[in-house]
């Protein structure tokens, strides 16, 4: 026993009129707890405090006092010799409490939901009972874990070390600042034990006996108690949701909660985790020798991405239902095809044959109005993740500060031109920026036109770059097809370079372009880095470079398309025409630059660009502006930041590698390609002829949408599944991909 024990032991039987025969440290960081055994074989726990002011703790003992009045679960205060509850004992202010016997909520594994809906009534009376109470003081304290507080821990984000979980943790911050801040100056508050985790709570045959430590106590919005108490239960839970409702349900008939505070509840649980999690590595920083990960900081990193896979609408709606209020209203499929009929022409198609209406998307997923979540395996313009906070911030920060156009001098500007020509070779060294994939091969080509003043175009049969007329005048994709008018006089189509159904090399494909440019009439060839519409076709080697020895030797300029492909997808390289090992003159981008924000970019070399300007200015209204810029900065620092390119090529790796187990048991797949996150699936009758099997793949697509993965159908024959996800996709959703996909493509194959 160390001397200060002694005095310590000394002073509370002294104070209290106790023997105490034995003390034990518990643990605590600047608070020191114990507990103490007496002579007469009573325990008790002795709390000596620092860190506190004291008139927090005056309204801890007074809650206590309150409660513990009304109820057993609840520690008492003793009082001293004096009649004092608060003693002070070298400079620490030193309580004595009686001790509440039990096992830990905590340690009991698979909690019986008998004991969970006990837990859930004795919190709710609790709660309720403090309702009724009035500490002034307790609304001036400032504490971290007051769930209102959240978004303060922002400024520490960077703190997390892993990067999903980073990522993960900074969409619900934003959505904890869109959703809940708005209405926490008007949900109702009272004074909660805003820690009833299962370390606090204390369980006897079943029963809870006992809610200790109150610490943590504020008076704030009272929701938070019962998102707290949630929070821990649904940690380590296969349906977390589950034990949620079971909570829920019999808290709600105790203490009520409002259709409001049931609304914010799912945001609620993750603003908790999210400030637990940073807790977590701040408190390592600070105690570098206590720097180990917790059970809780790992269980609450697998529950934020629960939580992210779970639809909020679905967790709403399983929350009212468990509080016995109606779901919430669907919207009526047919009246919204109809609405949207009215006035959006039909030349615009929908996806699927049953469509779906979108309510919300998180990073990989999205949500639709009726709960589901859909594992996005398709959208590329949402590259690096659906509402990627850092790209939303960057953008909501400029909008709120300008927006104007390039005919005034702002830095951000030049620093993404800087920052976009950077990733590209040197000789790129001009950039303009549009608003569209279709601005951008337009200008492409007037580039091209104006620079070798030809007028004459070889492009890629099935190749796409764009809906403006000159978009479409380049696009066999378009103009090849139905309503189609075939390819104007300026317009020379070679074939597209598909290996899998005419095998040539490279070179002997670029042949085609050699009766092209006898005359030395071209102005240039547009080609897509990877075949897209063309059904995800990866170049043959050596293809870009002879086809750009050939153009160039008559005159011509090298377009390439990256729209789809650019912007670290391939994984191997930025771009896609650095797969080819070719400079291209003009290179065009979009899709994936802005994240679903409208951008688009034409980059080239000074000697093209000087040649454009001719006299005639080029002003895009959008173009370039402030927002764009700023979000275009954002998708690059992502891109970097997140590793983003290199978790493509991995990932592209894993999912090749078990799509060719699904080739080795399936023969009506006959092809598999791509490279990193940009890769496609031939289906087709029969691997001897080829021939291919539009119906089947468009099946499989159905299929794998009614268990909720978003894929579609492209090239010549629609019979190839395409597969360009969001980049943060992630190992779990491609083994839930790959297990999906066999079991539907066993299902439609079985006869
Ligand atoms: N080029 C390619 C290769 C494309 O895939 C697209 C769009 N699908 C475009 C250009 C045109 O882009 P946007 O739709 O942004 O006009």
């Amino acid at each position: 026993m160390e001397s200060s024990d002694k005095e310590l032991i000394e002073f509370v039987e002294k104070n209290y009129s106790i023997q105490i025969v034995d003390l034990k440290k518990l643990a605590g960081y600047i608070d020191k707890n114990y507990k103490i055994r007496t002579l007469s074989d009573e325990s008790f726990i002795l709390k000596l405090s620092s860190s506190d002011p004291l008139y927090f703790i005056e309204a801890q003992n007074q809650v206590l006092s309150h409660l513990s009045s009304q109820s057993s679960l609840f520690p008492k205060i003793l009082s001293s010799n004096s009649n004092q509850k608060i003693l002070t004992h070298q400079n620490y202010a030193l309580r004595i409490l009686s001790f509440v016997k039990g096992t830990f909520l905590d340690d009991i594994e698979n909690v019986p939901e008998s004991v969970v809906k006990d837990f859930a009534k004795k919190l709710a009376q609790m709660d309720l009972s403090l309702a009724e109470l009035e500490i002034p003081q307790l609304s001036h304290m400032q504490l971290d874990w007051d769930i209102k507080h959240t978004l303060a821990q922002r400024e520490f984000l960077q703190l997390i070390p892993e990067i999903n979980n980073r990522r993960i943790i900074h969409y619900f911050l934003l959505q904890f600042q869109l959703i809940v801040v708005p209405l926490l100056n008007h949900l109702r508050k009272s004074i909660i034990h805003n820690d009833a985790n299962p370390m606090n709570v204390l369980t006897d045959n079943n029963s809870v006996c006992g809610i200790i430590d109150f610490g943590d106590l504020i008076y704030s919005c009272t929701v938070f108690e019962a998102a707290i108490a949630i929070t821990y239960l649904m940690m380590d839970q296969e349906n977390p949701l589950d034990i949620a409702c079971s909570f829920l349900e019999e808290y709600h008939t105790t203490m009520e909660l409002t259709e409001e505070e049931i609304s914010i509840l799912y945001y609620l649980i993750a603003a908790r985790l999210c400030t637990s999690q940073i807790m977590a590595v701040r408190s390592k920083l600070q105690n570098p020798e206590n720097d180990y990960t917790s059970k809780d900081e790992i269980k609450g990193r697998e529950l934020l991405k629960q939580l992210l896979y779970i639809n909020p609408i679905k967790a709403e709606n399983k929350f009212r239902e468990a509080c016995g209020m109606q779901t919430l209203d669907i919207q009526d499929q047919t009246l919204l095809l109809a609405e949207r009929q009215k006035h959006i022409s039909t030349a615009q198609s929908i996806s699927y044959d049953q469509a779906i209406a979108m309510s919300k998307s998180a990073l990989q997923y999205m949500y639709d109005d009726r709960g589901n979540t859909f594992i996005d395996c398709v959208n590329n313009i949402m590259h690096v993740g659906h509402c990627h906070p850092v790209v939303v911030e960057s953008g909501q920060n400029q909008l709120a500060r300008m927006n104007t156009n390039t005919r005034y001098l702002y830095s951000s500007l030049y620093e993404y031109a800087h920052r976009l020509l950077d990733t590209l070779p040197p000789t790129l060294d001009k950039i303009f920026f549009v608003n569209s994939g279709s601005a951008a091969s337009d200008l492409a080509i007037r580039l091209a036109k104006t620079f070798t003043k030809k007028n004459k175009f070889i492009i890629i049969d099935q190749g796409y770059h764009g809906n403006t007329q000159i978009g479409i005048d380049i696009s066999s994709y378009k103009f090849d097809s139905e309503g189609g008018e075939g390819a104007k006089a300026f317009v020379h189509k070679i074939s597209m370079p598909d290996t899998y159904r005419d095998y040539r090399t490279g070179d002997q494909y670029a042949e085609e372009v050699d009766p092209l440019i006898t005359n030395h009439d071209i102005a240039g060839f547009i080609g897509e880095s990877i075949l897209s519409c063309g059904g995800q076709l990866v170049l043959p080697d050596g293809y870009f470079n002879s086809i750009y020895n050939k153009v160039r030797s008559a005159g011509g300029v090298c377009i390439a398309d990256e729209v789809q492909v650019g912007f670290g997808r391939v994984g191997s390289h930025f771009w896609g025409f650095e797969i080819q090992g070719v400079v291209p003159d003009i290179v065009i981008m979009g899709k994936p630059i802005g994240n679903g924000h409208p951008m688009a970019a034409v980059a080239t070399t000074s000697e093209i660009a000087n040649a454009f300007d001719n006299g005639m200015e080029f002003f895009s209204s959008f173009g370039g502006n402030p927002v764009s810029c700023e979000i275009g900065i954002s998708v690059l620092d992502v891109i970097q930041n997140e590793n983003l390119q290199e978790h493509a090529l991995e990932m592209g790796k894993y999912v090749l590698k078990q799509w060719r187990k699904l080739m080795g048991k399936y023969q009506c797949i006959g092809d598999i390609r791509g490279v990193g996150l940009f890769l496609g699936i031939e289906f087709v009758k029969s691997r001897e002829t080829k021939e291919p099997d539009e119906d089947l793949a468009h099946q499989i697509v159905q299929d794998m949408k009614d268990r909720f993965f978003l894929l579609s159908t492209d090239g010549p024959f629609h019979n190839v599944i395409k597969f360009k996800p969001p980049m943060v996709f992630g190992k779990d959703e491609a083994d839930a991909l790959y297990k999906n996909l066999d079991e539907v493509i066993s299902s439609l194959t079985q006869t």
